[in-house]
């Protein structure tokens, strides 16, 4: 494998052996956030690819073949992501790629206005932007340099809106015998139907322990918002402004991740999320558990921060969508309104 640092690689290599025996035109592998379902992308290519491929079939991560994959120069590969998920170096063949298209972008496609080089003091974009689609087309139609097939990886598939989707459509609905397309990504909430339809679905899962402290390691919510999680009496307006530029999603995650062990603790289980916040989390399952409608609230603050996962990636006004988060999470601690 070209990717060997991440320790739940080679289960999911198991866990995706008919994927790799079976190879679909169309692939869409999802996975927990944070677990680089992104990577795991790559090595399904690399390994097609690779020259010389070990006993398991996956990339030697020596070969020539195998080089350019990870320098993303091999003939036969592509890889379609954001701006804002391109490492600084390596970015160059990619945003080559995107530019230059910008003059034929439709009408619709609004959110290419977010795009633009870091060198231009913009910010990268978070989505996938139809110019990208519409090269990576022109990609699918040529045959292959070396003889194989060609993989064009595109992700995450959160980040494709709705022009973008439609532009790949094409490229699934006509495929070249040659072309294997992997969409990845972390939820299947809001992919197009007509996507999804047209890809072999795989849903790739690790061990709880192992996906909680990946997700934990990741997240920079982690050093505002746990020390205001241990200290309770939630303050929906003060807490907002705290959230600065954190993205939404990684605050949901950890509420999430809080609320259940809150939850485990309520019950007598030891928490699994923050085993070294045991104190915190039994003064806060003390209300619930005297509350008689305890449990529910628990449980329904935990829906809620679900349910606000929809609008995570987009929120209209963030400091009030932070708001309303921990409006919920106040209500779901049975905590008074504060003044
Ligand atoms: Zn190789």
């Amino acid at each position: 494998m070209i990717t060997r640092e991440f320790p739940w690689f080679t289960d999911w290599w198991q866990q995706a052996s008919s994927l790799r025996e079976r190879p679909a035109t169309a692939t869409l592998v999802c996975a927990p956030p944070a677990m680089r379902v992104d990577q795991f992308a790559m090595e399904l290519a690399a390994a097609d690819l690779c020259q010389s491929p070990l006993a398991d079939g996956s990339a030697c991560g020596q070969c020539a073949s195998c080089g350019w994959v990870k320098d993303l120069q091999h003939p036969d590969f592509r890889w379609l992501r954001p701006e804002a998920d391109m490492p600084d170096d390596a970015g160059d063949s990619s945003a080559a790629e995107s530019a230059g298209g910008g003059a034929g972008a439709g009408a619709g496609d609004a959110e290419a206005s977010e795009g633009g080089a870091g060198a231009t003091g913009k910010k990268a974009s978070r989505v996938l932007r139809i110019e990208q689609i519409r090269s990576l087309l022109g990609f699918s139609q040529v045959s292959s340099h070396r003889g194989g097939s060609r993989w064009a990886l595109v992700g995450p598939v959160e980040a494709l809106h709705f022009a973008a989707a439609n532009a790949l459509l094409k490229g699934l609905e006509e495929p070249n015998p040659s072309m294997r397309f992997v969409l990845y990504g972390e939820r299947l909430a809001g992919v197009p139907a007509t996507i999804l339809s047209r890809c072999r679905r795989v849903t790739l899962t690790a061990e709880a322990g192992l996906m909680t402290a990946q997700r934990l390691a990741s997240a920079q919510a982690q050093d505002w918002l746990l020390p205001l999680l241990r200290q309770g009496a939630v303050q929906p307006s003060a807490w907002a402004q705290k959230a600065g530029k954190t993205h939404p999603q990684e605050v949901l995650d950890l509420l999430g991740l809080w609320l259940l062990d809150v939850s485990r603790v309520q019950y007598g289980i030891a928490p699994v999320s923050f085993p070294q916040e045991t104190k915190a989390l039994k003064d806060q399952a003390q209300p619930i558990a005297r509350h008689p409608q305890g449990s529910q609230m628990l449980a329904r603050g935990i829906a809620q921060l679900l349910d606000h996962s929809r609008m995570a990636d987009h929120p209209l006004n963030p400091q009030l969508f932070y708001e309303t988060i921990f409006e919920d999470l106040r209500r779901a601690l049975g905590e008074a309104p504060s003044l």
